[in-house]
């Protein structure tokens, strides 16, 4: 039987994080112990891994404990004062103000902080801006005071209204997210899909080719953002594209939101002066827990409050006050300088890769992330690159690159980004180690031939000592970076 931490003869010389998660760990013991030892193991592997998974990060400690609690239980349809349900008075402050920290981050408008994830927010930004631009009209057109009100018939052209819209984002391969019109996602069920690519040569947006294609197809929506582009969008090009087509301009800023709260998207970089409508996710760059945000113009503000009843139920109220908890932090004159940091060590990481003669995809990077083209570089596939690079204790994920000869599932790249290890700690000279150690862990594998001659697309032919070697580099480079450091369980 474990003692109770409250018998332990060390509880003095604790840290109030260990003993928190302590008796987290004691009360999860006796339901489960099995998820006892899933979270331990978790928190071991993440300890011992170098993360460079561009989505993630390591949220803080307060951020982990405000959504670890009774707030979960409550109800609170509708928006902040506006409530569906009754007794949601500390849910009405809660979500206020982290709406109101929302906006003076990113200077938006309005701020809904609802959404259960990006694809969620995403989700409810395209219905609210199709009900503004078409089901509203036309129930106002008929004099009626809303949908309800409609015929069957009247709400039959409606939907019929709907089907025909447009929307035109970045295609999947280019770096685009799955909710711009990906086939296989609701987005290209609820509306025509057109999807822009990047140049083939050098990888990037060609604005004026964008431009002739929106113009061309009259998008009712204009998605810019991504899950993988390695550059700076100009959101002062993408609104003429919009107005010149007379879109809603929605910027997908799931990736780089962090980026813009700590400052480094300046000017006509910083999507919040030029789009209408400004999606993102709460735990990538930004640092706070696993959700979704929309900020919006004023004009559009009744519509994306009612991501209730169009597209979510209830809000995730405990996940709000983590919110809140992330916003506090951005607003730290500290997240600038980790912000800065996260885009110097990725540039300073594509510098090495380059200079080690590795080929990336638009030849660097100016934000979080590369993408380096394995194929051209090492003969090997995403997925090769990626499960070797596993095996030793270095995460990436495999990632398309431009007209990708290896199709989505093999893909010719891995996607590197640095926010997670910049949160930990890691500056330029572990950059520059680090590229090395990949550089040299890939250098060394081929691809693992058949007895009839086939070159396999999954497995590598590696000697084993340079794998050891490898783990062992990780491992030495990780001692002095201790993930959660006030966690001792
Ligand atoms: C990650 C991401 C999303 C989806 O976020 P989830 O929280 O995983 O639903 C949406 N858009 C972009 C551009 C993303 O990178």
């Amino acid at each position: 039987m474990i003692k109770t931490i409250l018998e332990r003869d060390d509880l003095q010389t604790l840290s109030v994080e260990s003993i928190a998660y302590l008796a987290i760990m004691e009360i999860l013991e006796k339901k489960d112990p099995e998820l006892v030892s899933s979270l331990k193991k978790e928190l071991e592997d993440q300890r011992n891994s170098l993360k460079l998974i561009a989505s993630e990060n390591y949220s803080s400690i307060a951020v982990q404990m405000a959504m670890g609690n009774y707030l979960t239980d409550k109800y609170a349809e509708g928006h902040p004062f506006h409530r569906f349900y009754a007794g949601c008075d500390n849910i009405d402050s809660i979500e206020s103000r982290a709406c109101d920290l929302a906006k003076k981050i990113f200077g938006a408008e309005h701020a809904y902080v609802q959404p259960h994830s990006g694809a969620d927010a995403n989700l409810i930004a395209y219905w609210a801006i199709l009900i503004k631009r078409i089901e509203a009209p036309f129930v106002e057109q008929l004099g009626k005071k809303n949908v309800a009100q409609l015929s069957n018939e009247e709400y039959e052209e409606v939907r019929r209204l709907f089907s025909q819209q447009k929307m035109m984002g970045l295609s999947l391969d280019a770096g685009g997210h799955l909710t711009h019109g990906s086939r296989v996602n609701f987005s290209s069920k609820m509306m025509k899909n057109i999807s822009y690519g990047v140049d083939p040569k050098s990888g990037l947006l060609d604005y004026a080719k964008i431009k002739e294609q929106a113009i061309k197809e009259k998008p009712a929506i204009l998605v810019a953002g991504y899950s993988a582009y390695p550059r700076l969008i100009d959101f002062e090009k993408m609104r003429d594209i919009a107005d010149s087509c007379g879109a809603t301009l929605l910027v997908d800023m799931a990736h780089f939101a962090g980026l813009v709260a700590g400052k480094q998207l300046k000017g006509k970089y910083n999507p919040m002066p030029y789009a209408d409508v400004v999606t993102s996710t709460t735990h990538k760059t930004l640092r706070g827990p696993r959700g979704g945000i929309i900020l919006c113009k004023e004009e559009f503000a009744p519509f994306i409050d009612k991501g209730c009843p169009y597209a979510i139920g209830g809000p995730l109220p405990h996940i709000m006050a983590a919110k809140l908890v992330a916003f506090t932090e951005c607003l730290n004159p500290e997240f600038e300088t980790y912000a800065q940091d996260v885009i110097l060590n990725a540039k300073t990481m594509a510098k090495r890769f380059v200079e080690r003669g590795a080929i990336l995809v638009t030849g660097g990077t100016d934000n979080h992330l590369l993408s380096v083209d394995v194929m051209q570089s090492f003969g090997l596939t995403g997925r090769q690159a990626e499960s070797l690079l596993s095996r030793c204790k270095i995460t990436v994920n495999r990632n398309s690159v431009p007209m990708d000869k290896n199709g989505a599932w093999y893909t010719s790249g891995i996607r590197l980004g640095t926010p997670a290890l910049t949160t930990r700690g890691l500056k330029k000279s572990e950059m520059v180690l680090i590229v090395d150690i990949i550089f040299d862990l890939l250098a060394a594998a081929k691809p693992l031939v058949n007895s009839e001659g086939v070159k396999s697309k999954a497995k590598v032919d590696i000697d084993e000592k340079v794998v050891n070697k490898t783990i062992e580099a990780v491992e030495t480079l990780l001692e002095k970076f201790v993930l959660y450091p006030e966690i001792l369980i």
